[in-house]
């Protein structure tokens, strides 16, 4: 794969160069073409999956011989968190042995290490023992709301899944356990009254909103691994009027399920601070945790193969979801981080080492071929 180092580059490259916000249906849709192009030129079946509202996933399957032992699932993302024009200040960029831009690391590299880890395959005459499923979506920087059935829908006939999100550091851990993650909202339902005349007349919404922020924050758990952070607050109207409507967001974690129940049951029974404030509490965890029971095994397999190479494998634990936590969450082994090393996902440095594309793209390979 090193030999193939600059060609890896200049597909990466390319990538980076195509915009595809995730609500950008038409960059996304071009991207998805770009990529689509890549792997039909390499011979495999490209399926694209048309979205009205989102962008087109893209199915590319590869056939087993012998399609009766199920198959092995691959995930990635077409889409990315940054808007189209970006790339005006965030130009893709060589320096010092890393390549930058938006989406280099989060996740184009990844789609490129496939592309190649496939490539390298066909090219040493490898027929897979199981049918591979490659599936791009499309949506999942925005939670895979068009995506999720498919990729569940897959994940249910796959012996294995991988997922080529970012790796951890840059020793290029692999991620063998994410945190479940939600969103709740409170509203708090005052009374108005003049700040000044009859303030006692009031019923405060933003401080009952901030006497309450101050006790659901004491949900976290930082043993456990349990998070609850205040993300968006708002309320209020005028500066002389006790406030009538108070509401905030809270982003929830949880390392497993009875942690996530557990939390939602005690936000579900808060009860109002001040006298005559009423509260409302929506919403709870949407996705499920990546345990690592159910990644750890993979993690072994690949951790030898890496060795064979030369190369130390690590793993990693994480608070972000990612559309892996989906697939664990049914029971079907699944490896995350397998994709690009590098820094800064989601910021104006992301970037990637350029030097460990190679090394990724045959590990994947490696794992292709043995799964
Ligand atoms: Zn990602």
């Amino acid at each position: 794969m090193r030999a193939r180092r600059k060609e890896m580059l200049s597909a990466l490259e390319r990538f980076v160069r195509a915009e595809s916000p995730t609500d950008a249906k038409p960059a996304v849709d071009r991207f998805g073409r770009m990529v689509a192009a890549e792997w039909r030129k390499r011979g495999l079946k490209i399926q694209v999956m048309r979205q009205t509202h989102a962008g087109d996933h893209l199915r590319i399957e590869w056939p087993a011989r012998n399609p009766r032992d199920g198959q092995v699932l691959v995930l990635g993302h077409l889409d990315t968190v940054y808007p189209l024009g970006t790339l005006r200040q965030m130009p893709y960029r060589v320096a010092r042995g890393r390549a930058f831009g938006p989406g280099i690391f989060d996740m184009k590299g990844g789609l490129v290490i496939a592309l190649f880890a496939a490539d390298a395959l066909k090219r040493a005459g490898w027929m897979p023992l199981r049918r591979v499923v490659f599936l791009w979506n499309s949506d999942e920087e925005t939670g895979s709301k068009s995506s999720r059935a498919l990729i569940e829908r897959e994940a249910r006939g796959s012996t294995a899944v991988l997922v080529l999100e970012p790796a951890s550091g840059l020793d290029g851990r692999v991620k063998t356990e994410r945190k479940g993650v939600g969103t709740a909202e409170l509203i708090v339902t005052g009374r108005a009254a003049h700040a000044g005349i009859n303030p006692q007349d009031g019923i405060n919404a933003a401080r009952e909103l901030a006497l309450q922020i101050e006790r659901i924050s004491r949900l976290s758990d930082a043993k456990r691994g349990t998070t609850v952070s205040a993300t968006v607050i708002e309320g209020g109207t005028r500066d002389n009027v006790i406030p009538a409507s108070a509401r905030a967001i809270f982003d929830l974690r949880a390392r497993k399920p009875a942690d996530m129940r557990a939390l939602e049951r005690r936000l579900r029974a808060l009860r109002p601070i001040l006298r005559g404030a009423k509260i409302e509490i929506r919403g709870g965890f949407s996705r499920p945790p990546l345990e690592r029971r159910n990644s750890a095994a993979l993690f072994e397999h690949a951790k030898k193969l890496a060795q064979t190479m030369g190369l130390s494998l690590g793993e990693a634990a994480t608070g972000g979801g990612s559309d892996g936590s989906l697939t664990a969450a049914l029971g079907v082994p699944t490896l995350d981080g397998l994709g690009a090393v590098g820094e800064g996902a989601h910021s104006a440095t992301e970037n990637v080492l350029i030097d460990a594309l190679p090394d990724r793209a045959a590990l994947v390979a490696a794992l292709l071929a043995t799964l």
